[in-house]
């Protein structure tokens, strides 16, 4: 099986409220999809976000991107992965978004031609994944609130948005583990928001306070590895590395300077599946522990890293919410939402079987 070309689309999906966090807001979500094409009647699909605030990368890079990356693997046999992996990877400098669009596509057809669901064929270690749900930085009211209705349907674990003054960051979460109730899971990510210091600070006056967290996710700045390793020495909650850990060699750094306990792998940061085995072998060696999360992808994207995070054991969180948050799906097929329990597709490849793009 050749590859032959690419289609490549833009889509905007709807949103049920404003996604909010301490780097940006969105009414509405943007992705770009793709079709790689082949000499045989399967195709791959793929897809990215644009995250211009923590990838680098735009609508209009990531197009330019994947046409570019396209360009170096058209004519090469499906079956050599490797060698077409070495050449996705090896197209380009950064541009990790389009890069992963590609490579998502790439497994899609591998599995496909192997007939074989992608997450089988990296380990295949389960076939469910329960998400946590995400709660916008808003008001403490606003929060509790949100936090409310979401245990009212069923939501065991909540991922709350952090990353503003001390005062109110402690009112937040505060306010949500009343609204939760204690038996609710509560993780925080401050997206860069905080200063190690004032991390330090406002860690420990939650735990003094009893608020009881799973992890504080990417508490000080994406460059800032002594930072990270200075909250972590001084909480006793687990730190966990976001915007700090794009590539493999992100995470042996983080390996090597004792700099958290685990690492958040997203498809966007790495570039795609090829990459994120690699950071799960590292982390999984060292003895941290991974989540899966993504950025506001579409669900081509978010059915990719559900087949990342069933397959590894080393995976033990999961953060792929992004379906519950959108108030519509625009591709066929992938995983299936219950709620926060997510089903693997048995389909051959990635299990996306078309979009509603004309
Ligand atoms: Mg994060």
């Amino acid at each position: 099986m050749l590859i032959t070309g690419v289609k490549i689309s833009r889509m905007s999906t709807g949103l049920k409220r404003p996604f909010k966090t301490a780097l940006r807001t969105l009414e509405s979500i943007e992705n770009i999809l793709i079709e790689i094409t082949t000499d045989s009647d399967k195709t791959g699909y793929g897809g990215a976000a644009p995250t211009a605030v923590i990838t680098g990368d735009t609508a209009g890079s990531i197009t330019e991107g994947i046409q570019f990356i396209i360009d170096r693997i058209v004519g090469l046999d499906i079956r050599n992965l490797e060698i077409i992996m070495q050449k996705i990877n090896g197209s380009m400098a950064g541009n990790t978004s389009a890069k992963a669009a590609v490579d998502m596509a790439i497994y899609d057809l591998y599995g496909k031609f192997y007939s074989a669901p992608v997450y089988r064929l990296l380990g295949g270690f389960r076939n469910t994944l329960v998400t946590d749900l995400t709660i916008s930085l808003n008001s403490p009211e606003e929060m509790a609130e949100e936090s409310m209705e979401a245990v009212r349907q069923g939501v065991k674990i909540l991922k709350i948005k952090v990353g503003g003054n001390t005062e109110m960051d402690l009112a937040r979460i505060k306010a949500v583990r009343e609204a939760a109730g204690s038996d609710v899971r509560l993780r925080i990510d401050a997206n860069q928001g905080w200063k190690p210091k004032e991390a330090v600070e406002i860690v420990n006056l939650m735990q003094n306070e009893g608020i009881g967290l799973d992890f504080v996710e990417q508490p000080v700045g994406a460059d800032d590895f002594e930072g990270m390793r200075y909250v972590r020495e001084r909480v006793t909650v687990p730190v966990i590395a976001d915007e700090s850990v794009f590539s493999p060699a992100d995470a042996l750094r983080i390996v090597n300077m004792g700099a958290a306990d685990g690492i958040n792998i997203k498809l966007m940061k790495s570039g795609g599946i090829y990459n994120a085995v690699k950071i799960a072998d590292i982390a999984e060696t060292a003895g941290l522990f991974c989540m899966v999360g993504s950025m506001m992808e579409s669900h081509a994207g978010l059915t990719a890293a559900a087949h990342l995070a069933a397959a590894r054991a080393v995976v033990r969180e999961v953060d792929l919410d992004v379906p519950l948050l959108c108030s519509e799906k625009k591709e066929k097929g992938g995983t299936e939402y219950h709620g926060t329990v997510i089903t693997l597709p048995e389909a051959p490849g990635l299990g996306i079987s078309g979009t509603m793009i004309p």
